[in-house]
């Protein structure tokens, strides 16, 4: 696909859209693997596995981990969901919704993560990539910073020490 006109499939992401990138890669569609991505595209937001698997321990207690981490990287495969990396330490899982692209800002204390888009960024991204003769098929975009409560707090109890390693903070997300 070097076309990057956004797509005409529907804004969110069907299980019928997933069984056919299944059945066109010739694996196996799972009961199991089918009431995950169900499950998972309705669940939006952003998931850590542990916190997606924990969601589906609700659902239906039966599906391990292992499973539930796979069908996530299947549906990242599929084009379905996508992986975040705010740090190095926890990936996190969402919904791509075709035609709604959006960036993350992320609290590196206590892991809230924003949704931003900003056309001027967008364009200025695309005119980088041509400018270096690539074609864009994607970005991978974070800021990452202290969110208002956060740094409130902060000067409340250090008179506004720096945050020098986010990755150190970050594992005590939510
Ligand atoms: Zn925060
Ligand atoms: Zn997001």
């Amino acid at each position: 696909m070097a076309n990057d006109t956004p797509t005409t499939a529907p804004a969110t992401p069907t299980v019928e859209q997933f069984l056919d990138f299944m059945s066109r890669n010739k694996m196996n569609i799972t009961a199991q693997r089918r009431r995950i991505a169900e499950a998972f595209f309705n669940y939006p937001g952003h998931h850590t596995l542990e916190d997606f698997y924990q969601h589906m321990q609700t659902l239906d207690p039966s599906i391990g981990q292992t499973t539930v981490y796979r069908t996530l990287k299947l549906l990242c495969a599929a084009g379905l969901a996508t992986e975040i990396h705010f740090t190095d330490t926890v990936a996190h899982y969402e919904i791509v919704n075709a035609g709604a692209h959006h960036d993350h800002l992320m609290c590196v204390n206590c892991g809230k993560i924003v949704e931003v888009y900003d056309s001027a960024i967008e364009k200025l991204q695309k005119a980088v990539a041509k400018a270096h003769d690539f074609t864009l098929l994607g970005h991978y975009h974070v800021l990452y910073g202290l969110c208002p409560d956060c740094r409130n707090a902060q000067k409340d109890t250090e008179a506004g020490g720096e945050i020098t390693d986010p990755a150190r903070l970050v594992t005590q997300q939510k």
